[in-house]
């Protein structure tokens, strides 16, 4: 079988990543369109490299500038939101993998699923956010919804074993982040430089902090539930420092079926590629007698907030997961500018949710609007 492959967010880790893989599957694997935000140098060098025919700029000036440096190259070129669905609904594209940084890549997952392609989805913010439309939306166009986070695609991969009604629970396991076993005290004072090293994963600066945060966790969970169908009370999380168990599932009888591998994002960007075949592909194997020892813990709810938090929220329902995931975004970026401590990231958020009253919401707009006020309420409550 033959695909037609568009990356949404081509210059970010995973779109790197996504482009070795795809390269090494050989030719019945093409690369028909790339987009990027901001970064056109990295995007102009893909584009001359795979040579797609479609590339999409959301960011406007840089889309300029990205036609400048196109110029007398056989592509079209497009910009803006409207670019992205656009390149979505391209000639030739069946699949669409969206490794676009957060809320920003809602508009053009529900674009894909409403034109009934392949999602393989690796921007977790969309199922949190939108997790009751996006996936109605896939199901009522028969879009195929693909996890790409590594430890979806573990419980992806181990629910092939069983059916959704045999699940008893979902365990997702996370490396605990560079602050694991840490107390409020001792992250009083960490650094930016210090929140960015993550022990295991090499990711971009968002999902880095996330990690730190465990907010990456907690917004996994809320993922799990839409992907999987599962309650959040059937989902729990596990520390796990070695990174090697990418996830669980227990079933009814008490087997629990795992998906082990090295912390390589290759191997479920790939499956979420090629599924429901498997084939060789660039993924690092994993030697267990190298690795030695795997050890398991419960996470610390009290210092990593996020995690408690998550329950609350999926359990809230509504506009209550976009805010949660807004009031996030926006108090990494200020994490990120060196504007605010560390511990301030979750304090906001959750002072945020506390202030929000939480409405149902069917719609696309109603969620954003929800994204929007949380946005401004970090803000005000930073006094900006
Ligand atoms: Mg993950």
């Amino acid at each position: 079988m033959s695909r037609g492959i568009a990356i949404l967010g081509s210059t970010g880790s995973i779109g790197r990543n996504a482009l070795r893989v795809i390269e090494a599957l050989g030719p019945d694997y093409r690369i028909v369109g790339l987009s990027a935000h901001t970064n056109v140098e990295l995007l102009a060098e893909q584009v001359r490299r795979y040579e797609p025919k479609l590339a999409a700029v959301t960011d406007g000036p840089h889309a300029e500038r990205f036609r400048a440096l196109m110029n007398g190259q056989n592509l079209a070129v497009l910009s803006g939101p409207a670019g992205l669905t656009e390149l979505i609904r391209g000639d030739g594209v069946d699949t669409v993998l969206t490794a676009v940084v957060g809320a920003a890549g809602l508009p053009s997952a529900l674009a894909a699923a409403k034109a009934g392609k392949r999602l393989a989805i690796a921007n977790k913010e969309p199922l949190v956010i939108a997790g009751e439309l996006l996936t109605r939306t896939a199901r009522e166009h028969g879009s195929a919804l693909l996890p790409v986070d590594s430890e979806h695609s573990a419980v992806f991969q181990a629910m092939q074993s069983g059916s959704t009604r045999e699940v008893d629970r979902i365990l997702l396991t996370g490396s605990g982040g560079p602050f694991r076993g840490a107390t409020r005290e001792t992250l009083r004072n960490v650094t930016r430089e210090q929140a960015l090293s993550h022990p295991v994963w090499s990711m971009g600066p968002k999902i880095t902090i996330d990690s730190a945060t465990m907010m990456n966790k907690a917004l996994e969970v809320i993922e799990a539930q839409w992907l999987f169908g599962v309650p959040v009370d059937k989902i729990d999380v596990l520390i796990h420092p070695e990174s090697i168990v990418h996830s669980l599932v227990e079933f009814v009888d008490g087997s629990v079926v795992a998906q082990l591998g090295e912390p390589d994002m290759c191997l479920p960007i790939q499956y979420a590629l090629t599924y429901p075949q498997r084939v060789p592909g660039v993924a690092k194997r994993l030697r267990l007698e190298q690795i030695g020892r795997l050890r398991f813990e419960k996470p610390d709810p009290q210092t990593f907030r996020a995690l408690p938090l998550a329950y609350e929220v999926a359990r809230a329902g509504g506009t209550a997961p976009a805010v949660f995931n807004a009031a996030n975004e926006a108090a990494v970026e200020e994490f990120l500018a060196g504007r605010i401590q560390f511990l301030q990231i979750m304090d906001l958020v959750e002072n945020c949710l506390n202030r929000h009253s939480v409405r149902p919401a069917e719609s696309l707009e109603e969620l954003l609007e929800a994204d929007v006020w949380a946005r401004r309420e970090v803000r005000e409550m930073l006094g900006g």
